[in-house]
């Protein structure tokens, strides 16, 4: 169990796979909201098709229908920036909770209605990408909202937006070294983990030890 938590916690420290997520994600949201924006008539309809909100006053209908493009692409900018990460995950994650069951309950009405399999149905759910199988699609929901549930418990702010204006401050607010929330550590620059002091060349330190030999005494 150690050595899984300190393995997770490289990942983490070093960016590099969040950061990877972050572009994927923030990507795809951009292009979706983006492509709803480029036809607002037919985003309409989609939203009307799904029939979860109330038909009048239309103000609801269309409003959703205005607001919710440039919900998906700011979330999808700051996604790629690195500014307000979690609230951008958790608003892409809370959108996919959302969508992903409207469009089960809408392939399930399709099944009920005109009895095809449910592997077979396919429309067009409404996310910019056309007519798509839909057990395919609800499939890529479920993993994209794993991978903004990954954005939202990654603690390091390294190659963020945030991370590069924190630079500027004269006590920091992520560690200079890793990017975690630096917290009360007693250094202005690192969090607790990466303000110890420096490991010396020391073969029995049961830490930082280069030899991969256990400690002869090691007790459980
Ligand atoms: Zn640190």
């Amino acid at each position: 169990m150690v050595t899984n938590r300190s393995i997770l916690r490289r990942v983490d420290e070093s960016g590099v796979f969040v950061l990877l997520v972050r572009l994927f994600l923030g990507g795809l949201f951009v292009w979706m909201g983006m492509s709803k924006i480029a036809h607002p008539d037919a985003f309409l309809k989609q939203v009307h098709l799904y029939e979860m909100l109330p038909e009048s006053p239309a103000y609801f209908l269309n409003a959703t229908a205005l607001f919710l493009p440039w919900l998906e692409v700011v979330c999808g900018v700051a996604l790629i920036l690195g500014i307000a990460t979690r609230g951008a995950a958790l608003a892409v994650g809370g959108m996919l909770c959302v969508f992903t069951p409207a469009i089960l309950l809408r392939a399930l009405a399709i099944r009920a209605a005109e009895g095809t399999p449910f592997m077979e149905i396919s429309f067009d759910c409404g996310c910019g990408s056309g007519v798509v199988i839909i057990w395919t699609k609800l499939l890529k929901n479920s993993g994209l909202a794993l991978l903004s549930l990954v954005v939202l418990l990654a603690r390091s702010r390294r190659f963020t937006l945030a991370m590069l204006l924190d630079r500027r401050r004269a006590v920091a607010r992520y560690c200079r070294r890793c990017g975690f929330p630096v917290g009360s550590a007693s250094s202005p620059f690192f969090c607790s983990s990466c303000s110890k002091p420096e490991p010396v060349a020391d073969a029995t330190s049961p830490v930082y030890g280069a030899s991969n030999q256990p400690a002869p005494d090691a007790s459980l």
